[in-house]
Order: structure tokens, then C-alpha cells, then sequence
């Protein structure tokens, strides 16, 4: 089972064809509400490549909420762990220009109610072969929580975003850190991937960088290994990176070897660029395996 302790937030996207200036107002084309947050984007991905997943983390008891929640468990997830909070669920106001540049407002709501590990939390990561992890909950939740697992046995997965200077308290209780580029260069204060890698490498412990349409790079002690991306017609990268880490989480909890976690994490996060959206574009387990048998 893997335990995804993580946000879930309800995405108000507005659409426009150029983004307010200070004190303007400017008439928008569209409207949408997408459920995201990347705990619940993870969970969603995991739940989709046929992994048994519990969610853990808090919404408000708000319709976003109800919808988020319904979401997940719709797709077979455990939301027992997904405390019900008197701050509203947390939202991300986001506004596409007609270039896609976008900007964007994250109030977290709930989910910066989820402050201490639980009974509910505990009990879930007990009974979790892997436990994955993001930095939109607090710090000091994701520290506990990532500690908890290390003493445990529980494999670590953490992706780094957004990326905010890390404690070596959690460093080191990470088994599996997946940042993209972007992330890896600036917690590790180099802007070449590779060397990046290295360097957060040497804590111990895994790290993949995803790299886009370029696809990912893992390294273990000192060994470096590529991944490549398939190619394919992208419409649309939200959610690629979540989509990646829950694929890998999946295979990692299924015991498949690195090379063939990666390939399943990437093929799963090519076919979600090819089409709009972020929970809606993550692919199934069929979906997968026929993309696979294709390629
Ligand atoms: P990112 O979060 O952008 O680094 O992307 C995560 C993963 O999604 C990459 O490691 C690739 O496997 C996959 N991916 C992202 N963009 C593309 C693309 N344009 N074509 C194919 N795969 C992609």
C-alpha cells in the first residue's frame, strides 16, 4: 500500500487575454475548477496505475471538499486518513494569459491545518509499504511524518516542491527524492542536473530529476543512469511530474526493478502531456501497459 501524505486544493482557473495590472479589472474568457494540490494529484496517479493508495491530509467542509474527496475515492483511494477541517479547502487562483503565462495565488486553507502526525496518520504509514511526500503541507508535518516512516522501515519517496531549503533531518529520512531541474538546481545550489543530482545524492538515498521533454536522470551512490522521454505530441504538461512520481511510487511498492519503475513512470507521464488538464489527463494501468507493448 502507499500512503500519499499530501495537499489537495481546488484549482479556479481563470482564462484571459492579458492578466490585471494593480488595481485594474479586466474581463475573463473562461472559467474552470480543476481538483488539484500535488498530494492529491500523486494519490490520483498512483490510484490510476492500479496502485492501493491512502490519502492523507485535510479539506474544509466546503463543496470543494466533497468534490475532491469524492474524486479520490471514486478512484478506489482510502480517504479515511482525509481529516475534515473548519478552515476552507485550500484553493489556487490562477490566472492563464493568452501567451499561457500564468499567475497564481495558493491559499492552503486545510491544508495548513495539518500540523502534527495523527493516530490516522500513523496507523496508515504502518500499514504502507511506501510513503510519498510533497512541501505543500507544513514542514515540520513533513519532517515528522518522513521520520516516522524512516524508523519504521517505510520507504521515503519526496518530491520537492515547491522548493524551499530542506532540513537535514528530512534529507536524510528520504528514501527516493524526485525534484524536476528546477527544483534539484536550486537545493543544490548548481544548475547543471547532473551535478545537482550528485550532490543531493550524497546524502544517501535515490534521486531522480525529471527533465521534461528531455525525460529524467537517476543517481545512486555514484552511478548516473538516463531516462528517456518517449516522444510524443505534447498539449499540455500540468501534472506530468505528479504523474511520473506516483507511477514510480507504484512500481517501487510493487517491487519492480529501477529500470523498469522508470520506464512505466515515463510512459505514464507521456501519454498524461498529450492531453489537457491534470487529473483528468493521468492514464490507467491498461493504458499504460498498452503504451508500453506499443513502443
Ligand atoms: P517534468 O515535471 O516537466 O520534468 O516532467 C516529468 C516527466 O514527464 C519527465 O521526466 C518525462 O518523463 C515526462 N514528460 C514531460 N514533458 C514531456 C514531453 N514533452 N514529452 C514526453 N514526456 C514528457
Amino acid at each position: 500500500m502507499i500512503a500519499v501524505l499530501g495537499s489537495a486544493n481546488m484549482d479556479l482557473v481563470a482564462t484571459v487575454d492579458r492578466a490585471p495590472g494593480r488595481g485594474e479589472t479586466v474581463t475573463g474568457r473562461d472559467f474552470t475548477t480543476v481538483p488539484g494540490g500535488k498530494g492529491a494529484n500523486q494519490a490520483l496517479a498512483a490510484a490510476r496505475a492500479g496502485g492501493d493508495v491512502a490519502f492523507l491530509g485535510a479539506v474544509g467542509d466546503d463543496d470543494f471538499g466533497r468534490r475532491i474527496t469524492a474524486l479520490l475515492a471514486g478512484a478506489g483511494i482510502d480517504v479515511s486518513g482525509l481529516a475534515v477541517s473548519d478552515r476552507p479547502t485550500g484553493t489556487a487562483h490562477i490566472t492563464v494569459d493568452a501567451t499561457s503565462d500564468n499567475s497564481i495565488v495558493v491559499v492552503p486553507g486545510a491544508n495548513g491545518t495539518v500540523t502534527e502526525l495523527t493516530d490516522a496518520h500513523r496507523a496508515a504509514v504502518d500499514a504502507a509499504d511506501l510513503l510519498m511526500l510533497q512541501l505543500e503541507l507544513p514542514l515540520v508535518l513533513v519532517t515528522q511524518a518522513a521520520r516516522y516512516a524512516r524508523e519504521r522501515g517505510v520507504r521515503v519517496v519526496l518530491t520537492p516542491a515547491p522548493a524551499v531549503p530542506l532540513p537535514a533531518e528530512l534529507l536524510t529520512a528520504v528514501d527516493v527524492l524526485v525534484p524536476n531541474e528546477h527544483e534539484a538546481a536550486l537545493l543544490a545550489g548548481v544548475a547543471d542536473p547532473v551535478e545537482a543530482a550528485h550532490a543531493l545524492a550524497g546524502r544517501g538515498g535515490d534521486v531522480v530529476v525529471t527533465l521534461g521533454a528531455r525525460g529524467a536522470l537517476r543517481v545512486s551512490g555514484a552511478a548516473t543512469t538516463q531516462v528517456p522521454a518517449f516522444e510524443v505530441e505534447a498539449v499540455d504538461t500540468t501534472a506530468a511530474g505528479d504523474t511520473f512520481a506516483g507511477v514510480l511510487a507504484v512500481g517501487l511498492a510493487e517491487g519492480l526493478e529501477w529500470p523498469d519503475a522508470l520506464r512505466r513512470a515515463s510512459a505514464a507521464a507521456a501519454l498524461s502531456v498529450q492531453r489537457p488538464g491534470a487529473s483528468s489527463s493521468m492514464p490507467d494501468r491498461a493504458e499504460i501497459d498498452a503504451f508500453l507493448a506499443e513502443g
